[in-house]
């Protein structure tokens, strides 16, 4: 009968068509009590990854006719190669492009190493991998020094980045496939060096695409902050982003919404212009039930400083202070 049940653990496959039997996965086989009892041993925390392992070893051996009830314990072992401790992980997500993800993912970034946490960057948006820039990093002369197959991130103003530019030639598109963005995305979570860290802020793509699938796969999120404008066709794809996190096999908690260029300031008049529109994403959050985190004004120095690769917090106070609101809303929100 142990044979029978090692024959259907070995249909079950997991990542580089190898089976759980050969990865090394399954510990022990019992049986007790007319009840078979499977042990696992992973080092893949994710909830559904296990709930997706358990579905499909019921299903396997079902399918060899053991009719026996079964039982599957796992534990989760570290991975002896790296011990990455990353507290909590923290994706910055939007509907549309251009509405000022990089931007907020990057004064995010520099404004909790202000406040003294360890913090990594990990820039996965394929479409624009901006980070290099915003950081003044250039990425023809990154060099991940490869140590026994471990990258090694780079470091600016203090954050721990990688970025999928690092992959690529400046000007050049990445057209990858989604099995090789999955790819590129594990080796980034798993296979480098980010040491320990308090936060890691992940800059996603715009939209819903196979990033965000392979990442809610991979690992365990601790929440997602959404960033919009107030604009009708801005909010209406974060909407969709939105339903995208809260499917419930993928599901990923949302921290909440952040309204970038709210308003443009004239020193001259000091009145407010809105833009993009007044109290879009206010009312939307109200709404949908997102907690609303904050609000950031459309100010031409933060384009300017973006530009220059100078995280704008470290140049403008009010600034820095609107970021350090929003980071400790964050952080409140993440303890809730
Ligand atoms: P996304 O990541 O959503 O595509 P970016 O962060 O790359 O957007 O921002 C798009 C452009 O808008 C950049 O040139 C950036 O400097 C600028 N930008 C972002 N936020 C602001 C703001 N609040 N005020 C002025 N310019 C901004």
């Amino acid at each position: 009968m142990k044979k029978k049940v090692e024959k259907a653990l070995e249909n079950v496959i997991i990542i580089d068509n190898r089976n759980i039997v050969e990865s090394g996965w399954v510990k022990k086989i019992d049986f007790i009590n007319n009840e078979i009892i499977i042990y696992l041993s992973l080092s893949n925390p994710a909830m559904h990854i296990k709930n997706k392992l358990i579905r499909n070893i019921s299903h396997s051996i079902k399918n060899k006719n053991i009719l026996y009830p079964v039982r599957i314990k796992i534990e989760i072992k570290s991975d002896p190669k790296i011990k990455p401790v990353i507290k909590n992980i923290i994706a910055i997500a939007s509907g549309k492009g251009g509405v000022g993800k990089s931007t907020i993912a990057t004064n995010i970034a520099v404004t909790l190493v202000q406040m003294g946490f360890h913090v990594g960057l990990l820039d996965a948006d394929i479409y624009g991998p901006s980070i290099p820039l915003m950081f003044h990093i250039n990425e023809e002369s990154v060099n991940l020094q490869h140590k026994n197959g471990i990258m090694i991130p780079i470091t600016s103003y203090g954050v721990k980045i990688i970025s999928i530019g690092f992959f690529s030639h400046h000007g050049e598109a990445i057209v990858w496939r989604g099995p090789m963005v999955t790819k590129v995305l594990r080796q980034f979570l798993h296979e480098t060096n980010w040491g320990e860290l308090d936060f890691l802020i992940v800059d996603l793509p715009p939209g819903t695409g196979d990033i965000h699938l392979s990442l809610l796969e991979e690992i365990t999120i601790k929440g997602i902050v959404m960033v919009s404008t107030s604009q009708k066709i801005a909010l209406s794809d974060v909407h969709r982003s939105i339903g995208m996190f809260r499917i419930r096999s993928i599901y990923a908690p949302i921290l909440g919404i952040i309204e970038n260029m709210s308003y443009v300031f004239s020193k001259k008049t000091k009145d407010k212009s809105y833009f993009f529109g007044k109290n879009g994403v206010i009312d939307f959050s109200k709404k949908m039930n997102l907690f609303f985190l904050g609000e950031i004004p459309m100010l031409q120095e933060i384009r300017e400083y973006s530009d220059l690769g100078i995280p704008v917090v470290l140049k403008n106070k009010d600034v820095q202070n609107i970021f350090r609101n929003i980071s400790k809303n964050i952080i409140n929100q993440l303890s809730q």
